[in-house]
């Protein structure tokens, strides 16, 4: 009896210590905020004003495409040249494309005003702010726009000052480890107590260069068997899991 009541003191003061050295780093399109979805609304206007009926095969070669431009490395107008491949397959002519670009470009913006943090959130963030575990954001959108995007979320914006590290911090972007080891900075961690949290498989191969535990999400474009290929630590529906699974990520990290 002593024994086990020994043995359970040792795990309750080792977890403790360990919720007490572990932070997480977020990306943010597509994990903390619905920014991913305004593609889904571009694509169905740009269909129905160039009247374009789209079977299953279009359908499958543009995810394909899709998939396939945003696995380069090179992400600098990135959503501009994937729509305009996109368009191509699509046989608009260049001067449609130029139209369909400027469609585009202005729901982009309106689609914008209305962006909203995903479901459980902000409950995640009072968890983590409770349990005293930080926390901290890479992503490679640039400080203009993640201040446009969270300034509409003041609660969350505030607390996340002085934690974000955006394209505008970093030379090399992801899956380069620059912006997560900045980030394990800002939590004063070793980058094997860090975990990495985001949707998609650059997030996950930037976490496993730098030796972070990988949490990939299905709320932004990748779906569960497309991310299953970057063999992420785990994969959950939303951060809003993050809570429920923290013994099991405390227990993977203790053997990290
Ligand atoms: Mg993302």
């Amino acid at each position: 009896m002593v024994f086990y009541r020994n043995f359970f003191n040792f795990f309750v003061i080792f977890y403790f210590r360990m919720e007490n050295s572990i932070g997480f780093c977020f990306d943010l399109d597509g994990t903390l905020i619905n920014t991913t979805e305004i593609g889904d609304k571009i694509e169905k206007e740009i269909y129905k004003k160039f009247n374009l009926k789209i079977d299953d095969k279009t359908e499958r070669e543009i995810e394909e495409l899709t998939y396939e431009i945003l696995q380069r490395e090179n992400r600098n107008n990135l959503g501009l040249k994937l729509m305009w491949e996109i368009f191509k397959k699509l046989d608009l002519n260049f001067f449609q494309r130029i139209k369909a670009l400027l469609i585009s470009s202005k729901i982009f913006k309106e689609e914008l005003k209305k962006i909203k943090l995903f479901d459980g959130v902000k409950e995640v963030f009072r968890f983590l702010d409770e349990k005293g575990i930080p926390y901290s954001i890479a992503t490679t959108s640039s400080q203009k726009e993640v201040d446009d995007r969270l300034s509409k979320f003041p609660d969350l914006y505030a607390k996340l000052q002085e934690k974000i590290i955006t394209r505008t911090n970093v030379q090399h972007l992801k899956p380069d480890p620059e912006s997560i080891i900045k980030a394990s900075k800002i939590m004063k961690l070793p980058l094997n107590r860090v975990i990495m949290v985001g949707d998609m498989h650059h997030d996950i191969m930037m976490g496993k260069k730098a030796g972070t535990l990988t949490i990939a999400v299905l709320t932004g474009i990748f779906s569960k068997a497309e991310i299953l290929k970057y063999e992420p630590d785990f994969i959950i529906d939303s951060v809003a899991k993050i809570p429920k699974i923290l013994p099991e990520i405390i227990h993977k990290l203790s053997f990290n």
